[in-house]
């Protein structure tokens, strides 16, 4: 029976353990980490377009020309201050900035939302609009909205992901740690105004729905002490790893065995050593035993990441079951 043990967790990292597995099973949960678990990310972003005329005195946005004196406007529509000069009475902003709206709405797909699985569902299991046609699809059970105004400055601002605004509690806004993901930059009389809607999906049908980075795979590994004597020369280096963390000349430790093969490093091919350390000390694959590490997004934890792959696993092996048993 195959059983997992988390090493490592941390953040956005995680290092487990697998015993009485292969490297298919292995395979599969990498495969299913990479495009079969369900993440949410930003599918659509509706542009608002326009020209305003911002009221130097109340701050309100009048749509363009219609408040200036010039055109026959009567002013401000909120506090009626009289729009005579440009650059005082009003400021011009237009929904411009030097990037297309097109690399915009990339750079939103890739910035991590926080995927809660308990609160939402994909739209083609969605209770309320799963039996609407698609483009109709979409609600509060499976759609998350972000809105985002951002005005520029003379001297240039930076949007980043932390000024998204997320309709609804807490538990969408943008991790603190990705809040400065850069949007981009607006200068003076350049504005940018824009709703998000980011929905559940797949890595398998595009990367911005595959919440993991990085995932590997390799047998664990003992060090063995092959030549106690020639071991030595090693040792003598004052590295990470001593004499003394052997026990019956083998290491099992497994953060140790990591940094015994950093130090192998210094007697192995190139360092002129390799030859007279002839492998002194090696490693030896545990039969059986493999360590699989990853990073996620942040959309989620990597612990739910990686009991989520296996969730998705046992579905899919059962349907197949099913379906066999179905044929035969
Ligand atoms: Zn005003
Ligand atoms: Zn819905």
């Amino acid at each position: 029976m195959v059983s997992v043990e988390i090493i490592s967790e941390e953040d956005d990292q995680i290092s487990v353990l697998f015993k009485d597995a292969d490297r298919a099973l292995l395979n599969a949960v990498r495969r299913n980490l990479m495009a079969h678990i369900p993440k949410m990310a930003v599918d659509s972003v509706r542009f608002q377009m326009g020209t305003y005329d911002q009221c130097s005195k109340c701050g309100h946005l009048n749509p363009a020309g219609v408040a200036r004196r010039s055109a026959g406007g009567t002013g401000c529509s909120k506090c009626d201050a009289l729009f005579e000069k440009e650059g005082e009475d009003y400021v011009v902003w237009e929904t411009n900035s030097a990037i297309p709206d097109e690399m915009i709405a990339q750079r939103m797909a890739m910035i991590p939302i926080p995927t809660d699985m308990g609160a939402y569902t994909s739209e083609d299991e969605c209770p309320d609009c799963k039996d609407l046609v698609e483009e109709d699809r979409g609600c509060p059970t499976c759609n998350m909205i972000y809105t985002l105004r951002a005005f520029g400055s003379k001297e240039g601002s930076t949007i980043t992901a932390g000024d998204l605004v997320f309709l609804g509690d807490d538990s969408g806004s943008i991790p603190e740690k990705y809040r400065d993901i850069p949007i981009t930059r607006l200068y003076e009389g350049q504005m940018m105004e824009f709703w998000a809607t980011a929905k559940i999906g797949y890595g398998k049908d595009h990367a911005k729905w595959s919440t993991v980075a990085g995932v590997s795979f390799f047998p664990r590994q003992v060090g063995v002490i092959n030549n106690a004597k020639k071991a030595k020369t090693l040792f003598d280096m004052g590295l990470r790893v001593s004499k003394k963390d052997f026990k019956d000349g083998r290491l099992e430790d497994i953060s140790k065995v990591l940094d015994l093969k950093k130090d192998l490093h210094n007697v192995g091919a190139g360092t002129g050593m390799r030859d007279s350390f002839a492998d002194a000390i090696g490693l030896e694959d545990v039969e059986g035993e493999f360590i699989m590490s990853f990073e996620t997004d942040a959309s989620m934890s990597p612990g739910d990441a990686l009991n989520a792959s296996f969730a998705k696993l046992s579905e899919r092996f059962s349907a197949i079951k099913d379906d066999i048993e179905h044929v035969l």
